[in-house]
């Protein structure tokens, strides 16, 4: 498959100053989802990287990376695994706990849902400061699971997030300076 020029994608994306608090700029992706030309443009656009790379699974963090992983993953003919804020998942976890700006938060995910040596690719919607992405990627690895690549729809270059992630190939259909 070709790849396919994502620029005009951004037209679809919403952004709202102030939210969730003042000073942050919010990529809203709702107003691209909601555009069937554009929401199926995302998916074959990321479909059209990882075709052929032997994807077994495609692990979307909650809650924007549920929304297009699913649909990632059916195109890559790869099963979905949730990563979920703590308390969701019903089988026994594994848990990472990683810092905020200002505090801190934890991801889980369940024991079983990764064999060692399954090839994984993590999706989220955004790459900022890239800590909520090197958490979860610290979850594949305690499972054994082999990252293949870490998706996004968008990253904000200027934050630099995608340095904490240099051993793993980085993907955003969207940059932002
Ligand atoms: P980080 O861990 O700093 O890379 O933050 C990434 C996570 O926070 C992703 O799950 C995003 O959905 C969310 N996020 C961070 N900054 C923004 C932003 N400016 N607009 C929308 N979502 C954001």
């Amino acid at each position: 498959m070709t790849q396919i020029n994502c620029e005009p994608l951004k037209e679809l994306i919403r952004t709202v100053p102030d939210f969730p608090k003042p000073g942050i700029l919010f990529y809203d992706i709702t107003t691209l989802l909601k555009d069937k030309t554009g929401f199926a443009q995302l998916i074959d656009a990321f479909a059209a990287y990882y075709i052929g790379k032997e994807i077994d699974l495609v692990l979307g963090i909650e809650a924007r990376g549920f929304i297009f992983g699913p649909a990632l993953a059916y195109r890559l003919n790869a099963g979905f695994v949730p990563v979920r804020k703590p308390g969701k998942l019903p089988a026994p976890v594994a848990r990472v706990n990683y810092d905020l700006e200002y505090g801190s938060d934890a991801l889980e995910i369940h024991l079983d849902a990764i064999q060692p040596g399954q090839r994984v690719i993590i999706v989220d919607d955004l790459l900022a400061t890239g800590g909520t992405m090197q958490a979860t990627v610290q979850l594949v690895r305690q499972l054994g699971g082999e990252i293949a690549g870490l998706g996004f729809a968008i990253e904000l270059d200027f934050l630099k997030g995608a340095s904490k992630l240099q051993e793993y190939d980085v993907f955003s259909l969207l940059h932002y300076d």
